[in-house]
């Protein structure tokens, strides 16, 4: 059965919103988390264990937005700790179901990416135009585009049917740094001569003794 990966107007509004601005990408992010939880048959994560995502999304080059996408459209986010970035300046993710396994891996056509690169929008983009300040003229026809055209044109899939899943344990514990008194979970902790300390002030004390040394 083809899966639908419908994105209803209210979603897209919604996911804009959470995004900040109107571009491609985010959609484009937006429809490939649709496409992996439909492929898994899961639906949107809401504990944090449920899901996991990585996306392969690297740092200050187009299209990033993808990964807001994905955030919005799976659940995975920041906060709960279940989406992480592989950073190879790919337009891909995996969605992976921890109580099974299985994996998904989605990633945006070849053809596809290349030929949008040719159009105005990123022409504009290209010349430092933010894109928040584009023409909606420019951006709504590409955005239209992403969201309904049919998926198998856009995206290539892989499955996994066994993905190597790690959940680590989430930590409860947390101490006072006895030198700037905030508080730090306990794994990120340093302790030293019977007293706790944050990174900082441990990194602090560490570089202070050895330039005594
Ligand atoms: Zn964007
Ligand atoms: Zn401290």
């Amino acid at each position: 059965m083809t899966p639908l990966t419908e994105i209803t107007a209210d979603e897209l509004v919604a996911a804009q919103y959470f995004h900040g601005h109107k571009c491609p990408a985010m959609p484009q992010g937006l429809r490939a988390g649709h496409l992996a939880m439909d492929l898994l048959a899961v639906s949107r994560s809401r504990g944090g264990r449920d899901l996991q995502a990585v996306v392969e999304i690297g740092d200050h080059h187009f299209s990033g937005c993808f990964a807001d996408g994905v955030q919005f459209a799976t659940g995975c986010t920041y906060g709960k700790g279940n989406i992480t970035q592989r950073a190879l300046g790919k337009f891909a993710v995996t969605l992976i179901h921890p109580p099974t396994e299985r994996a998904i891996r989605v990633t945006l056509k070849y053809e596809r990416m290349q030929a949008c690169l040719q159009l105005p929008f990123f022409e504009q983009r290209k010349q430092g135009i933010p894109p928040d300040a584009l023409d909606p003229s420019v951006v709504n026809p590409l955005i239209e585009d992403v969201v309904n055209h049919p998926w198998e044109d856009l995206f290539d899939v892989q499955r996994f049917a066994q993905y190597p899943v790690e959940t680590p344990r989430e930590s409860f514990d947390a101490v006072q740094c006895s030198s700037c008194k905030e508080m730090v979970v306990l794994p990120y902790a340093r302790h030293l001569d019977g007293q706790f300390y944050c990174l900082v002030c441990f990194q602090s004390i560490v570089s202070r003794a050895n330039n005594q040394a």
